[in-house]
């Protein structure tokens, strides 16, 4: 099996465990966290959903990425800029960064952050539960815009 269904097995599992019952929305809002890798804010995911599931409110997801958040089965990161909340599915330590001009939100690969991870919880005496390591600043294709718009004068 392979991450990512092991991540949708958690989050079902840990909301029945909860006491909220599968419905097929629930399910398919766990589908969006366990897969998406650009880390959606909850409106990003009830606008993903609401054509299949034209009754689903946005309540619904805010109630369902509570639960899955205190269960630590997902993270919700700072705002990338926007005022927004974003989600990630992915609770093992990595570094996520964000561009505060286009306001997107994305994993940084071949950077291990396990080391750090341990060190911290041996240094600290803490049960460490999750981390948020998220850099922010300008993403290359915004610096290619801001140096356009520079040489043009604008
Ligand atoms: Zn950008």
């Amino acid at each position: 099996m392979n991450r990512r269904s092991e991540r949708l097995k958690a989050m079902l599992e840990g909301l029945r465990a909860s006491g909220l019952r599968l419905t097929p929305q629930r399910v398919a809002i766990c589908e969006v966290l366990a897969t998406s890798r650009n880390h959606p804010t909850a409106y990003d995911i009830y606008r993903r959903l609401r054509r299949r599931f034209p009754t689903m409110s946005l309540a619904t997801v805010y109630k369902t990425l509570d639960a899955l958040v205190r269960l630590g089965l997902v993270s919700a990161l700072g705002d990338a800029g926007d005022g927004m909340v974003h989600y990630d599915g992915d609770t093992e330590p990595h570094i996520n960064l964000v561009c505060l001009s286009c306001h997107r939100v994305q994993d940084l690969e071949g950077v291990d952050v396990r080391v750090l991870h341990q060190r911290i919880a041996a240094r600290s005496g803490y049960a460490l539960q999750g981390a948020r390591l998220v850099y922010y600043g300008l993403c290359p294709d915004c610096q290619r815009k801001t140096e356009a718009s520079i040489a043009e004068g604008a």
